[in-house]
This record gives structure tokens, sequence and C-alpha cells, in this order.
């Protein structure tokens, strides 16, 4: 469903925490070698045959869950990876549940998969775009009553001016290379 809008990261500046992708990337590692050393047990088993192969049937289904584990694993070491280089840079806008650029909060996602729902937009991205940190050039400032500001992409902008009440949206300046504070 396109249209969450209950989940809104913005003071999102500052040193990363948390695992690193590398750090996850073993992890995968680690669940393939589990699952090539299920296949190994299974085939040791199958030369054996009769009962004991019988008794070791599921390993096999063991191997196929390990390396689906893996490719799990996998994705969110990339999304690790694009939550870190979107924070380390001051131009990117931050804001978590992407936008498609033209049209807003239109976006679905499955499967690690993203695409804009908008008629005729056909914009995909090969990543979950809805809860990762929007990755695109900061262009406006957007102020809310209390006077907070917020840099954001044209679109984030767009959006936060239609939802947040008596927000004042101002093209930036002097670029998107302006840092917070
Ligand atoms: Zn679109
Ligand atoms: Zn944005």
């Amino acid at each position: 469903m396109p249209g969450r809008r209950s989940r809104r990261h913005r003071g999102r500046r500052g040193p990363v925490s948390g695992p690193t992708p590398a750090a996850v990337r073993e992890l995968a590692v680690r669940a393939r070698q589990l699952a090539d050393d299920l296949d190994a047990a299974y085939a040791a088993a199958a030369v054996a045959g009769g009962p004991t192969e019988d008794a070791a049937v599921g390993l096999v289904a063991a191997a196929d869950q390990a390396r689906l584990l893996a490719v799990t694993v996998e994705h969110a070491a990339d999304r690790l990876v694009r939550v870190r280089v979107t924070a380390a840079d001051p131009g990117a806008c931050g804001v978590v549940e992407g936008v498609c650029p033209e049209h807003g909060a239109t976006l679905s996602t499955s499967a690690g998969r993203s695409w804009c729902t908008a008629p005729g937009c056909g914009r995909t991205w090969g990543y979950d775009r809805l809860s990762t940190p929007c990755p695109d050039r900061v262009t406006h400032e957007v102020t809310d009553l209390a006077g907070a500001t917020t840099r954001m992409c044209g679109a984030h902008a767009r959006d936060a001016a239609q939802t947040i009440d008596g927000a004042r949206v101002v093209p930036l300046a002097d670029g998107p290379q302006m840092e917070d504070d």
C-alpha cells in the first residue's frame, strides 16, 4: 500500500552506530557455509543408502532454508550500506519513507523492490526505497509551526507542505551543500 505515513525520522545526522555491513555479510557467509555443510551431510547419508538416507532427507530442506536465510541477511547488509551512505552525505535528504522524485508518496514496495504507483510513471528501484533514508539531494528548507527546520528534497518538501500543519517551504538559495547547523 502506498502512503504509509506513520514513520518519519528527521534527526538523522551524526555518527552511525550498530553492526557494519561487512559484519552482517559475514553472517550471510556463515549461512551459506551451513547450507554447504548440510548438503555434504545429506550426500554422505545418500551414499550409505537405505534407512540412513531416509533419516537424513530433512537436511535437503534445511540446506534450502539456510540459502534463503543467507539471501535475507545479504539484503539486510545492502540496506545498512544505504543507511550509512545517506547518513554520511550532508547533501542527502535522509527522510525515511522514500518518495518518487516526481510524484511523492506514491511508492509500493515488496520483496526488496519498490515502484511508483502513479499512472504512467514507471519508475522502479531495486531496493526497499520506502523504508530507506531518502538519498535525493536537499533542495528545500521546511519550517514547522514550532520553528524547527529540516532540509529536504523537492518531493519530500512538497509532501511536507501538504501534510504538516502550517509548514513553510522555502527553496534553498545556496544549493544543497549547506550543512545542518
Ligand atoms: Zn512516480
Ligand atoms: Zn527526500
